[in-house]
């Protein structure tokens, strides 16, 4: 008998690294490049909204499926950026976070025993999501350094018992974006094999460079297959309001109601109203997400490349990949990382826990750059001068 009441199949997701690394970042007064969070203000006319949301007194429980306002503003995003049309009484639900989207997603569409198929290495809740609901969590790897991925290798994961395809692009935590021909061969999958597809697009906005981003649920045959999930966290830097939504059509939506309804009921009505704001700026404040990242992108590499690490290509999010072979550290990224905020004043991931086979990922780290470029500059700096044991 061990000591946890905790039921045995969560038993191995008890602390997220991001919890773990961001206290080491805080004992150790550490630049955190580890958890994914952004240091610029959001835009002044979304937090103004909700400033003003909370003061005309928008402070009791939205409706299940999200203010009307909010509701709105997502299918018009949806429209106005990838043409897809969409009734946002029956085919828009607002979330806790792109978080509580997927888990009720997967609560709601995954049988106890059904197998979910998503990239690896994967966010951390995917598979936390996949064990809550009984199911049996499966990974396709993503080859690095252009973390490539062989559409052979996705068919040959299909089984019987497979019921959903996790899709994240842009990517966390590689900052691949999914080619058009990789988006094609498991949407291919997906319709071949009666699949689900979720797609996790909260880096949407996010995207550098020549790559652009396909939302899978523009490809033909696929919105009737899709459940797409997006949150303001990361396109409006606000993560701590905690606002996602689903969009896909309404039988989905309506399966996945009956799941968020028992988790939250409805969240965050000033945020919304926020939300709402963002979602209607202009083409223009958009576009100045993806340059600004891009431009962050490139001083962080270029940090670490003078630091000695060799670091993989990033196409979007706020994300990169190192590894830290080259700088002859005794250990694995997870040693590496739990004493770099003492070693060098600063904080970063091992890599290995998002791969369900984590000695093939030993050497690699991520590193966050949604940090202002001085931040950066200091973060290389200091690493740069890291003595190794
Ligand atoms: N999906 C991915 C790929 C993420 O990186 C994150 C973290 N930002 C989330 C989902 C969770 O988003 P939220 O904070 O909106 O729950
Ligand atoms: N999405 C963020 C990341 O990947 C972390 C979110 C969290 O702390 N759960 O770093």
């Amino acid at each position: 008998m061990t000591d946890t009441p905790l039921i045995e199949r969560l038993r191995g997701f008890t602390t997220t690294i991001f919890s773990e690394m961001s206290q080491l970042a805080t004992k150790h007064g550490a630049i955190n490049l580890g958890q994914g969070f952004p240091d610029a203000p959001g835009p002044r006319e979304v937090l103004d909204e909700a400033v003003r949301a909370i003061r005309a007194g928008a402070n009791q429980y939205p409706p299940g499926h999200g203010i009307p306002e909010m509701r709105r503003a997502v299918a018009d995003h949806q429209h106005r950026f990838y043409g897809i049309e969409l009734d946002p009484l029956s085919q828009v639900m607002i979330s806790a976070g792109a978080t509580e989207a997927m888990s009720a997603a997967i609560l709601a569409l995954c049988e106890f025993g059904d197998e979910v198929i998503a990239l690896e290495p994967s966010y951390d809740c995917y598979a936390g999501a996949v064990a809550m609901a009984g199911g049996v969590f499966r990974q396709v790897r993503l080859h690095e350094p252009a973390y490539t991925l062989d559409l052979v290798e996705l068919e040959a994961a299909v089984t019987p018992r497979t019921r959903i395809i996790i899709v994240n692009s842009p990517h966390n935590p590689t900052g691949h974006v999914l080619t058009p021909e990789e988006l094609q061969g498991i949407a291919d999958v997906a319709i071949r094999h009666d699949l689900i597809v979720l797609t996790d697009e909260v880096y949407e906005h996010m995207v550098f460079d020549d790559h652009r981003h396909i939302p899978i649920a523009t490809l033909p045959g696929m919105f009737e297959r899709t459940v797409t999930i997006s949150s303001a966290g990361k396109t409006f830097s606000v993560t701590g309001w905690k606002i996602g939504w689903l969009t896909g059509p309404a039988r989905f939506i309506d399966a996945i109601h009956t799941t968020k309804q028992n988790m939250t009921y409805a969240n965050g009505t000033p945020f919304q109203h926020g939300v709402a704001v963002g979602l209607a700026l202009p083409d223009e404040r958009f576009g100045a997400i993806g340059a600004g990242y891009q431009a962050l992108r490139d001083v962080l590499a270029e940090g670490l490349v003078a630091a000695g690490f060799d670091v993989h290509p990033v196409g979007g999010t706020f994300f990169m990949m190192a590894d830290i072979s080259p700088l002859g550290f005794p250990g694995d990224g997870y040693e590496f990382c739990r004493q770099l905020p003492e070693r060098a004043g600063v904080a970063a991931i091992p890599a290995q826990v998002f791969y369900g086979e984590p000695q093939s990922a030993e050497n690699l780290i991520r590193f966050c750059f949604g940090k202002r470029p001085e931040v950066l500059a200091e973060a290389a700096a200091r690493l740069a001068r890291m003595s190794m044991p």
